[in-house]
């Protein structure tokens, strides 16, 4: 028998505009040869149709790779490809988006609004006309570094593992202006992953607000590139958005410590499959489809994922927190967060909370819309007339 309660909390998910931030599924796909438009259950933790089913509206997909390729911007335009193929494949349920009038339009038409953000600001290979094409293709936000530095921007894991000799750290000038004809084009600046001294430079001269793609709070959670306290706050202040990450070592403290010790337990086994050449995240989760009961005493509780949201509702208000689950591109969540069949739950939650039903809307969704339609021109001219002479890829 379905409660009230329950009845109302789903009826409030299914009224809100649900936008994710950051999603690898494409990655995954090209790497294990799987389609998003195909039934992946029990193999990902997402595909097209339980994104449907679960009331997704809006899925920024991530474009990525490590940085170690000698060609990263054919990479990413090969991932951009495989977006557009399966868009074309699927033209009832999926539509690219790249402008918030479209967006809008796609959630009325009930498609899924399909929008690019590269992750890692190597893929436009120091090429301004690179920015310019991937731009053109539909890039709404690029996050400036992922854990690898560039030669302009310096990472979150390099700044505090004093891993990539530079000097200073931080954004060079070249750097700045990337950051400043990302903010003429219309294309988010995306925070996450970048080091503290790059965020400081980054907020000191954006005139648009910025977005944390996939980003959770370094008081609860002391991890290299979860947020402090004052950037938080600087973030609220630019009226930019963070949007929580689900990755269990994000969320929970104590997950590293425990991971590691799983690893350690089963270290010949981890070995001869780190030799097959396999990511860590596709090693990881096929030991955990091994060793499932070990895997899910990894996972910390929903409710501490829902803390992370809490805690920024607390710092600086609702107006600046939404999603940005990370799901296929983090091998562990918390537990009854499998995949984005489970999205329904956060809803659940901050229900429980006593939060706003206005609350909640923004934390779904309107928070990330409001800063993309404040990035994003809706016209073919541009904000600050900017030019933009490349050809589209
Ligand atoms: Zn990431």
């Amino acid at each position: 028998m379905v409660n009230a309660r329950a009845q109302d909390y789903k009826k409030l998910h299914f009224n809100s505009i649900l936008c994710d931030t950051h999603n690898d599924i494409i990655s995954t796909c090209l790497e294990k040869g799987y389609s998003f438009d195909q039934d992946l259950t029990g193999k990902t933790h997402s595909d097209l149709n339980r994104m449907f089913k679960a009331g997704v509206d809006v899925q920024v997909f991530s474009i990525w790779c490590d940085g170690t390729q000698t060609n990263p911007y054919a990479f990413a335009n090969r991932e951009i490809d495989t977006l557009y193929a399966w868009i074309k494949r699927n033209p009832d349920k999926m539509m690219l988006v790249k402008n918030s009038n479209e967006l809008m339009q796609a959630v009325r038409q009930h498609k899924l609004a399909s929008m690019i953000g590269v992750e890692g600001g190597h893929m436009m290979e120091n090429d301004l006309h690179k920015l310019d094409s991937l731009y053109a293709r539909g890039t709404r936000y690029m996050t400036l570094t992922w854990n690898n530095s560039t030669s302009w921007a310096t990472s979150a894991r390099d700044e505090t593992q004093h891993s990539f000799i530079v000097s200073p750290y931080g954004l060079t000038d070249f750097g700045k202006s990337i950051v400043r004809k990302m903010n003429e084009l219309g294309m988010m600046v995306d925070v996450s992953h970048i080091g503290e001294k790059t965020f400081w430079d980054v907020l000191a001269i954006v005139d648009k607000p910025v977005i944390a793609s996939h980003s959770c709070v370094y008081s609860l959670c002391p991890v290299f590139r979860n947020l402090k306290d004052d950037q938080i706050r600087a973030i609220a202040k630019n009226g930019g958005v963070i949007q929580v990450n689900f990755f269990s070592g994000f969320v929970d403290s104590t997950y590293d410590k425990k991971e590691k010790a799983f690893v350690k337990a089963h270290q010949k086994e981890f070995d001869s499959l780190d030799a097959k050449g396999w990511s860590d995240y596709y090693v990881q989760q096929l030991m955990s489809k091994k060793y499932p009961d070990e895997a899910k005493s990894l996972r910390p509780p929903m409710s501490m994922l829902i803390d992370h949201i809490d805690y920024i509702v607390k710092l600086v208000g609702a107006d600046y927190v939404g999603l940005g689950s990370d799901f296929d591109g983090c091998e562990s969540t918390p537990v009854g967060l499998d995949g984005v069949q489970d999205y329904h739950k956060i809803v659940d939650a901050l229900v429980q909370r006593k939060y706003s039903q206005q609350d909640i809307k923004k934390i779904m969704g309107e928070n990330f819309l409001r800063v993309f339609k404040a990035n994003v021109v809706n016209y073919a001219g541009r904000t600050k007339g900017a030019i933009s002479t490349a050809k589209a890829f």
